[in-house]
This record gives C-alpha cells, sequence and structure tokens, in this order.
C-alpha cells in the first residue's frame, strides 16, 4: 500500500519539503506563525457542505486560541464559489509524494492564492494536505473529495478541515488517535474521526502551550 493512503494527511512531508529553502527555525517539528491575522478565501462548488465545516473549524481554533489567552485570531471568511485547480492539488500531492516538493514543482495556482489562508474543497481523490509552499506569508490547504472515502464517513471531514487548518496555524502531529491533530509518523487515519454526533476532536495539552508560544497573549501583527 502506498504512504499516501494509510497518512492522515501530508503537512511534514510538505515541511520537509519546503525546509531546505526555508530558514532554520522553518525546520523545527512545529511551524512558523503568523506575522498577521489571515484573511481566509474558502473555494469550492455551490452549496458544498464543507464551506460550512470550514466556518465551524475556523470558529472552533478562534475559541481555542481565546481559551488559552492567546491575542492571535484568524481573519474573516470569505466563500469563493468557483472551480477548483483538482490537477494542481493532484500534482503538487504527487510531487511532495516523489520527494519533489521544491519550488520547481508548484503548480500555478497554488504559486499566487487568492488569500492568505486558501482553503480548496476538492472533489478528487488525493491526500489532504496543508503547506506553505513557495509564498512566505501565504498557506494552502487542500481537501480531499467529500464523497470518497473515509471523507463520507460521518465527522471525518469536519475534523480533517479542522486538523489541516490547525497545520496551517503551525501545529504539527501527535501519535494519540483521541486527539484531532494526530498523524504521521503515527498510523492515525481519518477514519478515526468517524462519529455519530457532530463533535470537533480536542487537542493535547502540550499543543495549547505551543499556541500561546507562538501566539502570546500580547501578539500584534506585524508587517509582512
Ligand atoms: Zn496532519
Amino acid at each position: 500500500m502506498l504512504p499516501s493512503l494509510t497518512s492522515k494527511c501530508l503537512w511534514f512531508v510538505a515541511v520537509a519539503a519546503v525546509a531546505a529553502m526555508a530558514s532554520p527555525a522553518a525546520q523545527a517539528q512545529f511551524g512558523v506563525a503568523w506575522r498577521y491575522s489571515p484573511g481566509i478565501v474558502v473555494v469550492g462548488a455551490e452549496a458544498d457542505p464543507r464551506f460550512a465545516l470550514v466556518d465551524e473549524a475556523v470558529a472552533f481554533w478562534n475559541r481555542t486560541l481565546a481559551d488559552v489567552g492567546s491575542g492571535f485570531r484568524l481573519g474573516a471568511v470569505e466563500r469563493r464559489v468557483a472551480p477548483v485547480p483538482e490537477e494542481d492539488l493532484q500534482a503538487q500531492v504527487n510531487s511532495i509524494l516523489g520527494g519533489r516538493g521544491g519550488p520547481a514543482s508548484i503548480p500555478q495556482a497554488l504559486r499566487n492564492p487568492p488569500g492568505d489562508l486558501t482553503i480548496f474543497l476538492g472533489e478528487s481523490d488525493f491526500v489532504s494536505f496543508a503547506g506553505p509552499f513557495d509564498a512566505a506569508w501565504k498557506r494552502v490547504v487542500g481537501i480531499r473529495g467529500k464523497d470518497l472515502p473515509p471523507m463520507n464517513l460521518p465527522n471525518v471531514a469536519r475534523n480533517v478541515v479542522a486538523h489541516e487548518i490547525g497545520h496551517a496555524i503551525g501545529l504539527g502531529h501527535n501519535g494519540d488517535p483521541t486527539q484531532l491533530m494526530c498523524g504521521r509518523p503515527a498510523t492515525c487515519r481519518p477514519s478515526v474521526f468517524r462519529a455519530d454526533v457532530p463533535r470537533l476532536f480536542p487537542l493535547t495539552e502540550d499543543e495549547k502551550r505551543e499556541l500561546l508560544r507562538m501566539y502570546p497573549a500580547d501578539w500584534k501583527p506585524r508587517a509582512p
């Protein structure tokens, strides 16, 4: 079985791919903190139910940031009904999996995304991912097609969206399948999020501390 089918998402691989061209700080397990409150653009098909899941996830993260005492918040969410660059998302994932995630491999649609944080609600078969890629202060999330397993299991897409936004904020993975940010090198799969009642999985205490370290109480935006 390919690694792509056993991993929850491609965040670590994506970070490793950019580490060679990024600052040493970017090579830490956790990602780089935002210097400003990112405006979020969500791109998808009309009536895609995941638009609402993004709203829910952003509210979750902003509530969590408030709860831990951070001064940082994610910015406004803009919904954009537009074609999703499926082939570019697939190409990006394939180049990362093939160890070719360097700057030259980045598809055009991911080079200049419309938001500070752009979330593409895909319809096709690729591993959900989050990455900084080449834009120094922009980040991109790609979400696997909602009708494909395990995204079509109840409560899974909700948590995958929240998980990838967690990476976009700067969190890495843990190894506990009862936690939202479980992933590589643990064998967590998105299917563990299956639940009959809608709920978001929690964060670890370490992750809450890390959020406050990256984004302290007196966090203020700085010029990019
Ligand atoms: Zn992940």
